[in-house]
């Protein structure tokens, strides 16, 4: 690893194109929101957290089978010194049995998964203080990361 100040902005900035590449091919519409009052940087591997957010955005995509719409929305919470990014879906969201699973390794409900993303994830972002948490509902699915400003 190789952990510096990054500025997660430019993380997603990055790795956008990929993201709306993939979601074209699906019908799938993406935007980008960001409310900033502190500079959102962060200590960490930036190619780590690219890892991290491909990750969500691939799972957010691979819920809507039928196109939707995935909004990813970067807030800086300065008083709380956090960040936080959400990778919002409108997908079929996650049952309520199998959500308490989602972050075990090799945990998968897909006929090519692997069930490494959601722990690769949970692992990358708690190295870094931070932390990941699932809200999900029939209409769709949020993963909220949260990581503290540097
Ligand atoms: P994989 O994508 O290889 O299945 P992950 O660890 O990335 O492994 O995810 C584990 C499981 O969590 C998925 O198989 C799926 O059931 C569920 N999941 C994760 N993200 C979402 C999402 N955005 N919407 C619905 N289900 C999800
Ligand atoms: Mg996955």
């Amino acid at each position: 690893t190789d952990l510096r100040a990054v500025n997660v902005i430019k993380v997603l900035r990055e790795i956008l194109p990929i993201i709306k590449n993939e979601a074209l091919l699906h019908n799938i519409d993406v935007s980008f929101e960001k409310s900033v009052s502190a500079l959102p940087v962060v200590i960490a591997d930036g190619e780590m957290l690219k890892q991290v957010f491909l990750n969500l955005s691939k799972n957010a995509i691979e819920a809507m089978k039928r196109g939707g719409k995935l909004s990813i929305r970067l807030a800086t919470m300065a008083e709380e010194r956090q960040l936080q990014v959400e990778i919002i879906d409108s997908g079929s969201g996650i049952p309520e049995e199998v959500q308490e699973k989602i972050f075990e390794p090799f945990f998968t409900t897909k006929e090519n998964g692997t069930g490494l993303g959601l722990p690769i994830c949970r692992q990358i972002l708690m190295e870094l203080g931070g932390t990941i948490e699932p809200d999900s509902s029939e209409t769709g699915t949020t993963m909220r990361v949260y990581l503290p400003l540097a």
